[in-house]
């Protein structure tokens, strides 16, 4: 199976009925980059920066995410990468940021993280934006906030980078062809407000894993919980669904970039429900391409229509078994 994994390396993510399926690759270090070589992806989908904020012992200074994102986009070519701002906070608490002793979080995944954080704390979102626009010079900049709750977060937070490039266009450096912007969508109550909000993006991006989290209300990593809720279920299927069509319509690019599309019988019903574009785990290329190549998308979109109109018991074994019985 390995080789006939590595053997898809060449070729394109295709279905049988001739549709393009974007998929690339989710990282956040700059070894990360080589897997765009190994595996044939058409970029990074989320490039996850608070990495380098996580392993630092203390705040990574301007110039230091600058060369990192220089290297990034420097090694990635001609494929596009998505930047996505820090996801720090909650339970990635780092040391060197001064947390209020008395604000102890009990649910941090809900707490004071990612995009919440870096507005309040507007001179990191500042370094931050201004080591990805000057690194990004010459080229496209495409950037992604996490967490976005409601629409004016989002303004915010490009309103901090507008602010940097003008600033640096007064100085007459040189600045991005094109600076790209999209939100994440990881809270339900965002999918509440799309007639205001994707006016405002370039592209959106669905965080699966914290949507299903906050979906079913059921911790990402409870090793308990882990088990119970499926991806397949007909509450995240339709979910998403809805957000695909809405994008649609708006003209808007929308990706899944959470692990559920790595999975191929996932990723299936995900393309099945109008999302031709993935962003997953390295290793997960040479399955996904090998079953968008063997699967008919006219087919898989009649069928998850029929399945979500009347959702069966077992939505994973119906699909399970439509799969088997059309050489998925
Ligand atoms: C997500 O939530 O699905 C996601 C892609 O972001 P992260 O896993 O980094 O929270
Ligand atoms: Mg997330």
């Amino acid at each position: 199976r390995r080789a006939a994994f590595a053997a898809m390396k060449p070729l394109p993510p295709v279905t049988k009925d001739d549709h393009r399926v974007t998929v690339m690759v989710n990282a956040g270090l700059r070894d990360d980059v080589a897997a765009l070589e190994l595996t044939g992806a058409d970029g990074i989908g989320l490039f996850r920066t608070e990495f380098q904020f996580l392993v630092s012992a203390t705040m990574p200074a301007r110039e230091r995410q600058q060369r990192l994102y220089r290297d990034v986009l420097d090694s990635a070519g001609d494929r596009p990468v998505v930047f996505r701002t820090v996801d720090i906070g909650g339970d990635k608490a780092l040391p060197y940021l001064d947390h209020d002793e008395d604000e102890q979080e009990e649910n941090p995944a809900m707490g004071w993280r990612a995009l919440r954080l870096a507005l309040d704390r507007g001179g990191l979102m500042k370094a931050q934006a201004r080591a990805l626009i000057e690194a990004a010079a010459g080229r496209t900049l495409n950037v992604m906030f996490p967490m976005v709750s409601e629409p004016w977060e989002f303004d915010e937070a490009k309103a901090i980078f507008e602010a940097q490039r003008a600033w640096l266009a007064a100085r007459g450096k040189k600045l991005p062809i094109d600076v790209r912007y999209g939100a994440m969508l990881e809270v339900p109550a965002l999918a509440e407000v799309l007639d205001i909000l994707l006016p405002k993006l370039d592209f959106l991006s669905i965080g699966t894993n914290d949507l299903t989290q906050f979906l079913f209300a059921a911790d990402r990593a409870h090793p308990k919980l882990a088990v119970r809720y499926d991806w397949l279920s007909p509450a995240i299927l339709r979910f998403v669904a809805r957000v695909a069509k809405a994008c649609s319509a708006a003209g808007v690019p929308v990706a899944v970039c959470g692990e559920m599309g790595g999975r191929p019988l996932e990723a299936m019903a995900l393309i099945g429900i109008g999302i031709d574009r993935l962003s997953i785990t390295p290793a997960a290329v040479g399955p996904i391409k090998a079953m968008v190549r063997s699967l008919d998308r006219g087919a898989i979109t009649a069928t998850m229509a029929e399945l979500l109109a009347a959702p069966p018991a077992d939505m994973r074994a119906a699909l399970g078994g439509w799969a088997g019985d059309h050489g998925v």
